[in-house]
Protein backbone atom coordinates (compact mmCIF):
# COMPACT_ATOMS: atom_id res chain seq x y z
CA UNK A 1 0.00 0.00 0.00
CA UNK A 2 0.82 3.76 -0.67
CA UNK A 3 -0.38 6.59 1.40
CA UNK A 4 -0.86 9.90 0.13
CA UNK A 5 -1.47 12.61 2.73
CA UNK A 6 -2.68 15.63 0.70
CA UNK A 7 -0.73 18.53 0.87
CA UNK A 8 -3.35 21.30 1.77
CA UNK A 9 -5.08 19.47 4.98
CA UNK A 10 -3.06 16.41 5.55
CA UNK A 11 -1.20 17.04 8.50
CA UNK A 12 -0.13 12.79 8.93
CA UNK A 13 3.12 11.52 9.30
CA UNK A 14 3.58 8.28 7.24
CA UNK A 15 5.40 5.66 9.74
CA UNK A 16 5.42 2.81 7.73
CA UNK A 17 4.16 1.22 4.00
CA UNK A 18 4.03 -2.34 3.68
CA UNK A 19 2.44 -4.26 1.40
CA UNK A 20 -1.04 -5.03 3.22
CA UNK A 21 -0.41 -2.72 6.33
CA UNK A 22 0.50 0.97 6.48
CA UNK A 23 0.90 2.87 9.60
CA UNK A 24 0.29 6.80 10.11
CA UNK A 25 0.30 9.14 12.97
CA UNK A 26 -0.81 12.70 13.38
CA UNK A 27 1.35 15.45 12.87
CA UNK A 28 2.37 17.57 15.67
CA UNK A 29 2.66 21.28 15.44
CA UNK A 30 4.69 22.49 18.24
CA UNK A 31 3.01 25.48 18.73
CA UNK A 32 -0.64 23.66 18.99
CA UNK A 33 -2.02 23.86 22.42
CA UNK A 34 -3.24 20.18 22.65
CA UNK A 35 -1.58 16.95 21.48
CA UNK A 36 -2.46 16.71 17.94
CA UNK A 37 -5.38 14.65 16.80
CA UNK A 38 -5.95 14.82 13.38
CA UNK A 39 -5.10 13.20 10.55
CA UNK A 40 -6.76 13.19 6.78
CA UNK A 41 -4.76 10.78 4.21
CA UNK A 42 -5.70 8.17 1.76
CA UNK A 43 -4.07 4.62 1.33
CA UNK A 44 -3.91 2.71 -2.17
CA UNK A 45 -3.34 -0.51 -2.79
CA UNK A 46 -1.20 0.29 -5.73
CA UNK A 47 -0.44 -3.74 -6.53
CA UNK A 48 -2.25 -6.05 -8.83
CA UNK A 49 -3.48 -8.05 -6.58
CA UNK A 50 -6.70 -7.52 -4.31
CA UNK A 51 -5.90 -7.33 -0.80
CA UNK A 52 -8.67 -9.60 1.88
CA UNK A 53 -7.81 -7.14 4.83
CA UNK A 54 -5.82 -4.21 4.39
CA UNK A 55 -5.00 -2.40 7.69
CA UNK A 56 -4.57 0.64 8.06
CA UNK A 57 -2.93 1.99 11.94
CA UNK A 58 -2.76 5.07 13.43
CA UNK A 59 -0.86 5.41 15.91
CA UNK A 60 0.54 8.57 18.54
CA UNK A 61 -2.62 9.25 19.45
CA UNK A 62 -3.79 11.07 22.43
CA UNK A 63 -6.26 9.85 25.48
CA UNK A 64 -7.98 11.15 27.89
CA UNK A 65 -7.45 15.08 29.58
CA UNK A 66 -4.55 15.29 27.27
CA UNK A 67 -6.73 16.06 24.23
CA UNK A 68 -10.09 16.41 25.54
CA UNK A 69 -10.85 12.84 24.19
CA UNK A 70 -11.96 10.82 22.73
CA UNK A 71 -12.36 12.94 19.64
CA UNK A 72 -10.86 9.80 17.78
CA UNK A 73 -13.15 6.97 18.42
CA UNK A 74 -15.56 8.06 15.88
CA UNK A 75 -13.17 8.63 12.60
CA UNK A 76 -14.49 8.80 8.83
CA UNK A 77 -13.63 6.64 5.49
CA UNK A 78 -14.37 7.24 2.14
CA UNK A 79 -13.52 5.19 -1.61
CA UNK A 80 -13.19 8.40 -2.94
CA UNK A 81 -12.09 11.35 -0.61
CA UNK A 82 -15.85 13.02 -1.19
CA UNK A 83 -18.41 11.10 0.59
CA UNK A 84 -17.28 10.11 3.95
CA UNK A 85 -18.79 7.71 6.34
CA UNK A 86 -18.33 7.03 9.96
CA UNK A 87 -16.52 4.30 10.05
CA UNK A 88 -18.44 0.91 11.15
CA UNK A 89 -17.72 -0.54 14.35
CA UNK A 90 -17.05 -3.87 13.13
CA UNK A 91 -13.85 -2.21 10.79
CA UNK A 92 -11.69 -1.09 13.94
CA UNK A 93 -9.94 -1.78 16.70
CA UNK A 94 -9.08 0.51 19.19
CA UNK A 95 -5.76 0.40 21.77
CA UNK A 96 -5.09 2.61 23.97
CA UNK A 97 -3.47 5.24 21.69
CA UNK A 98 -4.08 3.69 18.34
CA UNK A 99 -6.81 3.18 15.88
CA UNK A 100 -6.38 -0.25 13.42
CA UNK A 101 -8.83 0.04 10.29
CA UNK A 102 -9.29 -2.86 8.62
CA UNK A 103 -10.56 -3.50 4.89
CA UNK A 104 -10.78 -5.00 1.26
CA UNK A 105 -9.04 -3.39 -1.14
CA UNK A 106 -9.19 -3.85 -4.15
CA UNK A 107 -6.11 -3.61 -6.89
CA UNK A 108 -5.81 0.03 -7.71
CA UNK A 109 -8.42 1.10 -5.09
CA UNK A 110 -8.25 3.64 -2.39
CA UNK A 111 -9.45 4.18 1.30
CA UNK A 112 -9.26 7.76 2.98
CA UNK A 113 -9.34 8.32 6.82
CA UNK A 114 -10.25 11.19 8.34
CA UNK A 115 -10.74 12.74 12.00
CA UNK A 116 -14.02 13.86 10.36
CA UNK A 117 -15.07 15.91 7.60
CA UNK A 118 -11.69 17.56 6.28
CA UNK A 119 -12.16 20.94 4.73
CA UNK A 120 -8.66 21.39 2.83
CA UNK A 121 -7.43 24.67 2.01
CA UNK A 122 -8.61 23.94 -2.08
CA UNK A 123 -11.75 23.72 -0.61
CA UNK A 124 -11.81 27.50 0.18
CA UNK A 125 -10.58 28.26 -3.78
CA UNK A 126 -13.63 26.52 -5.30
CA UNK A 127 -16.19 28.22 -2.64
CA UNK A 128 -14.15 31.63 -3.41
CA UNK A 129 -15.26 31.24 -7.33
CA UNK A 130 -18.65 29.65 -6.59
CA UNK A 131 -19.55 32.13 -4.42
CA UNK A 132 -18.37 34.62 -7.18
CA UNK A 133 -21.03 33.63 -9.11
CA UNK A 134 -24.55 35.98 -9.30
CA UNK A 135 -26.27 35.43 -5.63
CA UNK A 136 -30.18 34.70 -5.10
CA UNK A 137 -32.45 37.50 -6.34
CA UNK A 138 -32.37 40.26 -4.29
CA UNK A 139 -29.01 39.33 -2.40
CA UNK A 140 -26.07 41.17 -2.83
CA UNK A 141 -22.57 39.40 -1.65
CA UNK A 142 -19.25 41.46 -1.41
CA UNK A 143 -16.10 40.07 -1.43
CA UNK A 144 -13.63 41.29 -0.02
CA UNK A 145 -9.48 40.84 0.50
CA UNK A 146 -9.10 42.09 4.57
CA UNK A 147 -5.54 40.96 4.80
CA UNK A 148 -3.30 38.46 4.43
CA UNK A 149 -2.05 35.39 6.66
CA UNK A 150 2.01 35.29 7.40
CA UNK A 151 2.84 33.29 4.47
CA UNK A 152 0.74 35.60 2.28
CA UNK A 153 -2.63 33.43 1.53
CA UNK A 154 -5.71 35.45 1.07
CA UNK A 155 -8.68 36.14 3.71
CA UNK A 156 -11.69 37.07 2.69
CA UNK A 157 -14.65 38.94 4.00
CA UNK A 158 -18.25 38.45 2.56
CA UNK A 159 -20.86 41.28 2.60
CA UNK A 160 -24.12 40.06 2.23
CA UNK A 161 -26.84 42.56 2.26
CA UNK A 162 -30.64 42.99 0.64
CA UNK A 163 -29.83 44.64 -3.28
CA UNK A 164 -32.05 47.89 -2.04
CA UNK A 165 -30.80 47.33 1.68
CA UNK A 166 -31.36 50.19 4.31
CA UNK A 167 -29.75 47.84 7.13
CA UNK A 168 -27.79 50.07 9.45
CA UNK A 169 -26.01 47.60 11.81
CA UNK A 170 -23.87 44.87 11.39
CA UNK A 171 -23.31 40.96 12.44
CA UNK A 172 -19.66 39.75 11.68
CA UNK A 173 -19.53 35.48 11.87
CA UNK A 174 -16.14 34.04 11.62
CA UNK A 175 -14.30 30.71 10.86
CA UNK A 176 -11.33 28.60 10.46
CA UNK A 177 -9.28 30.62 13.29
CA UNK A 178 -8.74 26.99 14.96
CA UNK A 179 -8.37 25.12 11.89
CA UNK A 180 -9.24 21.62 12.20
CA UNK A 181 -12.48 22.63 13.91
CA UNK A 182 -14.54 21.83 11.16
CA UNK A 183 -17.83 22.12 11.82
CA UNK A 184 -17.20 25.69 12.88
CA UNK A 185 -15.58 26.01 9.19
CA UNK A 186 -19.25 24.23 8.24
CA UNK A 187 -21.15 26.68 10.06
CA UNK A 188 -19.95 29.87 8.06
CA UNK A 189 -19.74 27.83 5.05
CA UNK A 190 -23.54 27.04 5.41
CA UNK A 191 -24.52 30.57 6.39
CA UNK A 192 -22.80 31.90 3.22
CA UNK A 193 -23.85 29.53 0.66
CA UNK A 194 -27.47 29.55 1.95
CA UNK A 195 -27.74 33.47 0.85
CA UNK A 196 -26.05 33.25 -2.10
CA UNK A 197 -28.17 30.14 -3.10
CA UNK A 198 -31.61 32.23 -1.50
CA UNK A 199 -32.29 29.16 0.68
CA UNK A 200 -32.99 31.27 3.82
CA UNK A 201 -36.04 33.26 1.06
CA UNK A 202 -39.08 33.75 3.63
CA UNK A 203 -36.98 33.15 6.54
CA UNK A 204 -36.23 35.28 9.83
CA UNK A 205 -32.31 34.84 8.56
CA UNK A 206 -33.53 36.61 5.38
CA UNK A 207 -35.85 39.03 7.32
CA UNK A 208 -32.67 39.69 9.35
CA UNK A 209 -31.01 41.70 6.44
CA UNK A 210 -33.39 44.20 6.72
CA UNK A 211 -31.99 45.22 9.66
CA UNK A 212 -28.07 43.79 9.50
CA UNK A 213 -25.74 43.30 6.89
CA UNK A 214 -24.21 40.24 7.70
CA UNK A 215 -20.03 39.88 7.22
CA UNK A 216 -18.46 36.57 7.00
CA UNK A 217 -15.29 35.64 7.32
CA UNK A 218 -15.18 31.71 6.59
CA UNK A 219 -11.55 30.91 6.81
CA UNK A 220 -9.57 33.09 9.35
CA UNK A 221 -6.41 31.07 9.33
CA UNK A 222 -5.60 30.21 5.70
CA UNK A 223 -1.99 28.64 6.81
CA UNK A 224 -3.02 26.54 9.93
CA UNK A 225 -6.32 25.45 7.36
CA UNK A 226 -3.41 24.25 4.63
CA UNK A 227 -1.33 22.73 7.33
CA UNK A 228 -3.73 20.71 8.95
CA UNK A 229 -2.71 23.09 12.37
CA UNK A 230 -4.91 22.48 15.67
CA UNK A 231 -5.37 25.91 16.44
CA UNK A 232 -2.11 27.67 15.43
CA UNK A 233 -1.20 30.16 12.60
CA UNK A 234 2.34 29.21 10.48
CA UNK A 235 4.55 30.84 13.11
CA UNK A 236 2.82 28.48 16.28
CA UNK A 237 0.46 31.65 17.64
CA UNK A 238 -2.77 30.13 19.11
CA UNK A 239 -5.41 31.99 17.07
CA UNK A 240 -7.77 34.07 19.08
CA UNK A 241 -5.17 33.67 22.13
CA UNK A 242 -4.82 37.26 24.34
CA UNK A 243 -0.87 36.99 22.81
CA UNK A 244 -2.48 37.23 19.48
CA UNK A 245 -0.60 39.36 17.40
CA UNK A 246 -0.87 37.71 14.27
CA UNK A 247 -1.15 39.19 10.37
CA UNK A 248 -4.46 37.14 10.40
CA UNK A 249 -5.74 38.82 13.73
CA UNK A 250 -4.71 41.83 12.78
CA UNK A 251 -6.49 41.58 9.11
CA UNK A 252 -10.04 40.59 11.98
CA UNK A 253 -9.30 43.66 13.91
CA UNK A 254 -9.57 45.95 11.45
CA UNK A 255 -12.61 44.53 10.05
CA UNK A 256 -14.19 45.09 13.50
CA UNK A 257 -12.70 48.91 13.55
CA UNK A 258 -14.55 48.81 9.76
CA UNK A 259 -18.07 47.62 10.11
CA UNK A 260 -18.24 48.16 14.11
CA UNK A 261 -20.31 44.80 14.27
CA UNK A 262 -23.25 44.91 16.88
CA UNK A 263 -22.66 41.21 17.16
CA UNK A 264 -19.80 38.82 16.32
CA UNK A 265 -20.46 34.89 16.10
CA UNK A 266 -17.00 33.22 16.48
CA UNK A 267 -17.70 29.36 14.93
CA UNK A 268 -15.00 27.11 16.54
CA UNK A 269 -16.54 23.36 16.98
CA UNK A 270 -15.48 20.50 18.99
CA UNK A 271 -16.14 16.90 19.67
CA UNK A 272 -16.09 16.39 23.10
CA UNK A 273 -18.91 14.14 25.48
CA UNK A 274 -18.91 15.94 28.55
CA UNK A 275 -22.16 16.94 29.77
CA UNK A 276 -25.53 15.83 28.32
CA UNK A 277 -26.14 15.23 24.32
CA UNK A 278 -25.21 16.90 22.20
CA UNK A 279 -22.60 18.30 24.70
CA UNK A 280 -22.35 21.55 23.00
CA UNK A 281 -21.65 25.38 24.59
CA UNK A 282 -21.29 29.01 23.52
CA UNK A 283 -18.64 30.92 25.37
CA UNK A 284 -20.03 34.18 26.84
CA UNK A 285 -19.21 36.72 29.56
CA UNK A 286 -21.96 36.09 32.05
CA UNK A 287 -24.77 33.33 31.93
CA UNK A 288 -27.02 36.94 31.65
CA UNK A 289 -25.53 38.05 28.40
CA UNK A 290 -28.33 38.66 26.18
CA UNK A 291 -27.65 37.13 23.19
CA UNK A 292 -26.11 33.95 25.07
CA UNK A 293 -29.54 33.72 27.71
CA UNK A 294 -31.69 33.86 24.28
CA UNK A 295 -29.88 30.88 22.49
CA UNK A 296 -30.10 29.06 26.01
CA UNK A 297 -33.92 29.73 26.23
CA UNK A 298 -35.19 28.80 22.46
CA UNK A 299 -32.18 26.16 20.85
CA UNK A 300 -32.09 23.21 22.42
CA UNK A 301 -29.07 21.48 23.39
CA UNK A 302 -26.82 24.52 22.99
CA UNK A 303 -25.73 24.63 26.23
CA UNK A 304 -25.65 21.18 27.61
CA UNK A 305 -21.66 20.42 27.84
CA UNK A 306 -20.24 19.46 32.00
CA UNK A 307 -18.60 22.94 31.90
CA UNK A 308 -19.48 26.71 31.52
CA UNK A 309 -17.56 28.37 28.76
CA UNK A 310 -16.92 31.60 29.74
CA UNK A 311 -14.75 34.04 27.96
CA UNK A 312 -13.00 35.80 30.59
CA UNK A 313 -9.89 37.91 29.45
CA UNK A 314 -9.31 34.56 27.00
CA UNK A 315 -9.84 35.68 23.50
CA UNK A 316 -7.99 38.08 21.43
CA UNK A 317 -11.18 39.34 18.66
CA UNK A 318 -13.99 39.48 21.85
CA UNK A 319 -12.07 41.46 24.02
CA UNK A 320 -11.10 44.16 21.33
CA UNK A 321 -14.74 43.90 19.91
CA UNK A 322 -16.76 44.36 23.17
CA UNK A 323 -15.50 47.21 24.64
CA UNK A 324 -15.05 49.38 21.78
CA UNK A 325 -17.98 48.87 19.80
CA UNK A 326 -20.28 47.24 22.58
CA UNK A 327 -20.19 44.18 20.22
CA UNK A 328 -22.06 41.01 21.41
CA UNK A 329 -19.88 37.70 21.45
CA UNK A 330 -20.41 34.55 21.16
CA UNK A 331 -18.12 31.62 20.71
CA UNK A 332 -19.87 28.11 18.93
CA UNK A 333 -18.76 24.86 19.50
CA UNK A 334 -20.84 22.92 17.22
CA UNK A 335 -20.47 19.42 17.91
CA UNK A 336 -19.29 17.06 15.66
CA UNK A 337 -19.99 13.91 17.10
CA UNK A 338 -23.39 14.56 18.24
CA UNK A 339 -26.58 15.75 17.03
CA UNK A 340 -29.84 15.68 18.43
CA UNK A 341 -32.97 15.56 15.45
CA UNK A 342 -35.26 18.88 15.96
CA UNK A 343 -38.09 15.89 15.65
CA UNK A 344 -36.80 14.23 18.66
CA UNK A 345 -35.46 11.23 17.54
CA UNK A 346 -32.44 9.97 19.23
CA UNK A 347 -28.71 11.63 19.22
CA UNK A 348 -27.26 10.23 16.65
CA UNK A 349 -23.72 10.80 15.07
CA UNK A 350 -23.91 13.38 12.76
CA UNK A 351 -23.58 13.59 8.58
CA UNK A 352 -21.83 16.37 6.96
CA UNK A 353 -26.05 17.24 6.18
CA UNK A 354 -26.97 17.15 10.02
CA UNK A 355 -23.94 19.18 10.78
CA UNK A 356 -25.14 21.50 8.42
CA UNK A 357 -29.06 21.42 9.30
CA UNK A 358 -27.51 22.25 13.07
CA UNK A 359 -25.91 25.48 11.85
CA UNK A 360 -28.79 26.77 10.33
CA UNK A 361 -30.62 26.15 13.90
CA UNK A 362 -27.94 28.07 15.21
CA UNK A 363 -28.10 31.07 12.60
CA UNK A 364 -31.81 31.31 13.00
CA UNK A 365 -31.85 31.21 16.37
CA UNK A 366 -29.69 34.15 16.43
CA UNK A 367 -31.31 36.01 13.45
CA UNK A 368 -34.54 35.60 15.50
CA UNK A 369 -32.58 37.09 18.54
CA UNK A 370 -31.65 40.08 16.49
CA UNK A 371 -35.11 40.72 14.93
CA UNK A 372 -36.59 41.29 18.72
ZN1 LIG B 1 -11.46 26.42 18.79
Amino acid sequence: MKIHVPADHGATDILHEGEEIAVVCPHRYPGDTYNSLWFYCEARNDTDRDLPCAQIVIERLATGTDSYEPFWKHCLWSADGKAWERIPSEAQRFGTTTLMVESPLAAGRSLWIAETYPLPYAHYEKLRSDIAAPAALGITIRSERIGGSVLDRPIYAYHIGKSEGKASRSLLLVAGQHAVEESGKIFAETVLKGFHSGQFAGTAIETMLDVYNVTVVPLCNPDGCYDGRMNSNAQGVVMDSPEDDSPEMAALLSLVDAIKPAVSVNCHGWANEWGSPPYEDVYRWTDEDPLFAYLKANLPGCSTSGAPHLMGDHFRLECYAHPRYGTECIITEINWNCYIPPDGSPARRPSCADIRTRAVEYFEAIAKYCLQ
